[in-house]
């Protein structure tokens, strides 16, 4: 769980792609600090609009360089712009694109959001954590030094708290967990499929995510699993399973408890049953012992599986964990396998897009986006910006008809009918 300080320049754009990266970082277990001085990670969304502001950022980059102890990272127009500005000025801190920030404060890890946790955001969107820990002891993990080996409240209590989520108004509910595929495994079985399926039949219209789950625990309950997302509407058909590497041993080193095998096992099971479905997944690439064959490994299995939705993580070392210890790679070459893996990514990803345009879906609407217009994701969790929609009459929590007009690499483009 990182405490992280956010400060943001520059237009309501700007502000916007803000709040996207600390929805997913509350959505993750991360919570903001207004000090810099206490935060684990500091984060700069730069504007690079007149020569002045540009010399304001290099110097609120240099005091935050200097003040706190955190990884720094700078974001935003001038960041992607004159990041070289940043570089030459001895600035130590990671420049990213906006869309980058949370999987780099994640490193690859789990959530770490706690049962504890009872949250709506945004007035519409319910955060519903069902257990605390995982079973495994990744070699590169530092969340799991904080939250221990799984601990699932029952299945009534988390049908409790989402009966009361929906009552407070939560028109989407999200599942989360360091690893939700585990979750009852402390009990002696998957309880996962059982949950969803009381959720769903609460009374009221409204969508369920499920969040992370390992693809060892998936493995184990794939078929029934994959059923109970065909049976309900409810739920989104979205499954994030990160398989991290395609390579058995490069698994190995990082003590994941599956197999590639079975991760092709997972999405197959997935494909048999779902017409329109998205697999999200994560890879890191450059991991200690990461060799030329297992990077392409890699590369293969994404070309095997096309996921609609990719996290690719640069690995990094974590203090205190066993992969910290490990002759690592050179940064020329994680960086160049991190840039090979994007674009192959950008190839998936845009064709998966591509195929939408001229579709009809259901969206959700949840988020606010830039000027008037909304955000929502449609039944397969594909995110949809709506422009226009305020001038509409939109509003956030309602369901909406559209056709899918375009898009870009990270979301479509819907217009009502
Ligand atoms: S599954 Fe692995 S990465 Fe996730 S919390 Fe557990 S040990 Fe960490």
């Amino acid at each position: 769980m990182a405490r992280y300080h956010i400060e943001t320049y520059g237009c309501t754009s700007n502000r916007g792609e803000s709040q996207a990266i600390e929805r997913a970082l509350r959505d993750g277990g991360h919570y903001p600090v207004p000090d810099p001085a206490r935060a684990d990670v500091a984060i700069l969304n730069t504007c690079t609009v007149v020569e002045k502001t540009e010399r304001n950022m290099l110097r609120r980059a240099e005091e935050l360089d200097d003040q706190t102890p955190a990884d720094l990272v700078i974001t935003g127009c001038m960041a992607l712009a004159q990041g070289e500005a940043f570089r030459e000025a001895g600035i130590d801190a990671e420049i990213l694109h906006w869309d980058d920030v949370p999987e780099y404060v994640r490193n690859g890890e789990c959530p770490t959001t706690t049962p504890d946790t009872d949250v709506l955001m945004d007035a519409v969107t319910g955060i519903l954590p069902i257990a605390r820990g995982c079973l495994s002891d990744c070699s590169y993990c530092i969340t799991k030094q904080a939250t221990g080996t799984i601990d699932s409240p029952s299945i009534a209590e988390n049908v409790e708290k989402a009966r009361r989520l929906l009552e407070a108004g939560a028109r989407e509910i999200r599942i989360t967990g360091q690893d939700t595929g585990v979750y009852g495994l402390d009990d002696g079985d998957h309880k996962l499929p059982k949950l969803l399926r009381r959720v769903c039949e609460l009374p009221g219209e409204f969508r369920v995510r499920v969040g992370m789950a390992n693809p060892k625990g998936v493995h184990g309950m794939r078929e029934e699993l994959a059923a109970v997302f065909a049976e309900h509407d409810e739920l989104y058909n979205f499954l994030h399973a990160p398989v991290q590497s395609g390579s058995d041993d490069v698994l190995d080193d990082m003590r994941r408890r599956h197999r590639t095998p079975q991760f092709v096992e997972i999405v197959d099971a997935f494909e048999d049953r779902l017409d329109y479905w998205t697999l999200a997944t994560d890879f890191i690439v450059g991991f200690p012992t990461e060799s030329d064959a297992d990077f392409r490994a890699s590369m293969d299995l994404l070309e095997r599986v096309e996921p609609e939705k990719l996290n690719v993580t640069r690995f990094s070392k974590r203090p205190g964990t066993d992969a910290a210890e490990m002759d690592g790679l050179g940064g020329t070459e994680k960086k160049e396998r991190s840039k090979a893996m994007t674009d192959l990514k950008m190839d998936v990803v845009g064709t998966a897009h591509e195929a939408m345009v001229g579709e009809r879906r259901c969206l959700l609407l949840v988020e606010d986006g830039t000027e008037d217009s909304l955000v929502g994701y449609d039944e397969a969790h594909r995110q949809v910006a709506v422009p226009g929609a305020e001038s509409m009459g939109l509003a956030l929590g309602e369901f909406v008809d559209v056709e899918i007009t375009g898009h870009n690499t990270v979301y479509a483009l819907g217009e009502p009918v």
